[in-house]
């Protein structure tokens, strides 16, 4: 599981960190500072899981909306073949495909809806005219003029209530979570359809009707995505001789699981993965997160490559040490702890590239394998993205924290501490909160069966509830991951982060009143109920600004 960091961003440092804004998003540089150092062999590691990394993105695109690769095309030869376009109608084919980029599609990434270009058909239709006189050849079908593609495409680039929500994990009563939801990971497929059918491949395949029957289209070499998938391959083959013994282990597990699609070859992949303890070079590459699914099954593509940052490593290492001593500890039924936690293997890591579900938005750290079964018995490795979080830190503008906060010592303590806090709790989350406990006999299968489309969101809630509980923990100043001097400090500082944030991250909705995002729905939820059940957070009101004001360590900790 991925957590990701609502922040906003500003600069203040003497490299250049923001590099743009576009409405509310902020390009973000990352720098890969040890990638000089590295050996050689590790370089060329790095390169060719690179180009398998590169191979897979338009798999991500094609999941996430059926006509992304389309629509890409169209103005992607529009803004190679310039000359010529009205310079208003460009500069908005220009920020409509910067934010395209960025959300790999015309979906918003948190709040799952559309967004459209805001010039007319017709000054687009002459946009494309005039890019293709200069040159551009675009998508058409057979015998198909331009203007009838432009037309054919119009309500896709325009009109914001044709397949308006990505995901919908909450279209309201009597409505059809997987028909509400524009992606492409089923077609013609309602939840009542899947009653009576077993899936074979819940995690990688798309579930199509046709002519009435119901068939899964496995994602693997010979299947969909059969062409971006034996490039992964190719690239994959070429890295597995400059691997470590561990990794090319589970590389040749991973191109195995990418030639058969098969369940069992997916195990067998995790199992090798996660045993890769050791490596300095790691990737992420294939089917993982299911947030995009609203029912919570399909993995998107995604791929990172990432080096471990040895500085940064320690302090994770010892949590995931301790990981015992939490568990032994959760706040809640002795049953439901595991008795003999198995290696969590924790590292800070610099992450060299990340495509698909992972980039260009970027989670700050991630918790693997997914498969409940093989972290009870194998364990799981956490990675938090040590350049990501950087990054992030040295792009927020300090007026930005204290525009959210009640007080001035409220804000100075968020510019002391937020970075250093958030990276802590981030590393508790993934480590003991993802890592932890043990589901119930009764469940009979993976929890997502029985939660669906609150399945993601509550495991969510569950990782940050366990990193939140233990912050204040004396355990933590013993493992030497803060002073006691700063401690109360550094706790205080992200429970006031935490509660601000639920306000604050309303701004990212900017249309619609439901939250799709499941790092979101959490959030909310968290504080919501804190607010109903506690006495820890207060609402205030001051010249017509609402605060969200955290008053009582001690009781958020209940
Ligand atoms: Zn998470």
């Amino acid at each position: 599981m991925p957590t990701q960091t609502p922040v906003d961003a500003g600069t203040h440092q003497s490299r250049k960190y923001l590099l743009e804004r576009v409405e509310d998003a902020a390009i973000v540089q990352v720098y890969a500072d040890g990638f000089e150092k590295l050996p050689l062999q590790e370089k060329t590691l790095i390169w060719h899981l690179y180009r398998a990394a590169l191979a897979g993105r338009d798999i991500f695109y094609d999941q996430r909306y059926a006509h992304n690769l389309e629509l890409r095309e169209v103005i992607e030869e529009i803004l190679a073949h310039p000359d010529g376009v009205e310079a208003a109608t460009l500069a908005e084919i220009r920020r409509y495909a910067k934010l395209f980029w960025i959300n790999t599609g015309p979906y918003n990434n948190l709040t799952a809806r559309k967004f459209v270009l805001k010039c007319t058909p017709a000054a687009f239709a002459a946009a494309a005219q005039a890019a293709r006189a200069a040159g551009a050849v675009f998508p058409q079908k057979a015998g198909e003029t331009l203007d009838a593609m432009l037309e054919r495409l119009a309500p896709l680039f325009f009109d914001p209530t044709v397949d308006p929500i990505v995901t919908s994990k909450t279209p309201g009563p009597g409505t059809d979570i997987l028909q509400a939801s524009s992606n492409n990971l089923y077609v013609g497929v309602s939840m009542s359809d899947l009653e009576s059918f077993t899936e074979e491949h819940p995690l990688n395949s798309r579930v199509v009707k046709r002519d009435g029957r119901i068939v899964e289209e496995v994602y693997r070499i010979d299947g969909l995505y059969g062409r971006q998938i034996a490039e992964i391959v190719r690239h994959l083959e070429a890295a597995i001789p400059y691997a470590s013994a561990a990794m090319a282990k589970a590389l040749e597990a991973l191109v195995r699981f990418y030639r058969t699609g098969e369940t069992s070859d997916r195990v067998t992949y995790d199992i090798a993965w996660v045993q890769d303890r050791h490596s300095p070079v790691d990737t992420i590459n294939g089917f993982v997160e299911v947030y995009l699914d609203a029912r919570g099954h399909k993995g998107a593509w995604e791929a990172l490559v990432y080096y471990v940052n040895r500085d940064k490593t320690e302090g994770i290492r010892r949590l995931a040490e301790h990981a015992q001593w939490f568990e032994d500890r959760m706040p809640w039924d002795p049953k439901y702890r595991k008795t003999g936690v198995k290696g969590i293997t924790a590292n800070a890591i610099d992450v060299v590239i990340e495509t698909g579900d992972s980039g260009p938005v970027t989670p700050v750290g991630i918790n693997l394998p997914n498969d409940q079964r093989i972290r009870e018995t194998y364990g799981s490795k956490s990675v938090s993205l040590s350049n990501v979080n950087e990054a992030y830190d040295r792009s927020t503008s300090p007026e930005f924290r204290r525009e959210f906060a009640w007080t001035t010592a409220e804000a100075d303590r968020a510019v002391k501490w937020s970075g250093f806090a958030r990276e802590l709790t981030t590393n508790m989350h993934e480590v003991i909160g993802h890592a932890s406990g043990r589901v119930s006999e009764r469940l009979n299968g993976p929890p997502q069966a029985s939660l669906k489309e609150q399945y993601s969101a509550l495991e969510e809630a569950r990782a940050d509830l366990v990193a939140l509980y233990f912050l204040p923990d004396p355990k933590i100043v013993e493992l030497g991951l803060v002073t006691a001097e700063d401690h109360a400090e550094v706790v205080q500082s992200e429970y006031e982060a935490y509660t601000r944030n639920a306000l604050v991250q309303l701004r990212r909705v900017r249309e619609g009143t439901q939250i799709e995002e499941d790092h979101m729905r959490n959030r909310q939820m968290i504080v919501g109920w804190l607010m109903a059940n506690t006495k820890a957070i207060e609402v205030r009101t001051r010249d017509g600004k609402t605060y969200y004001t955290m008053t009582d360590p001690a009781a958020f900790r209940v």
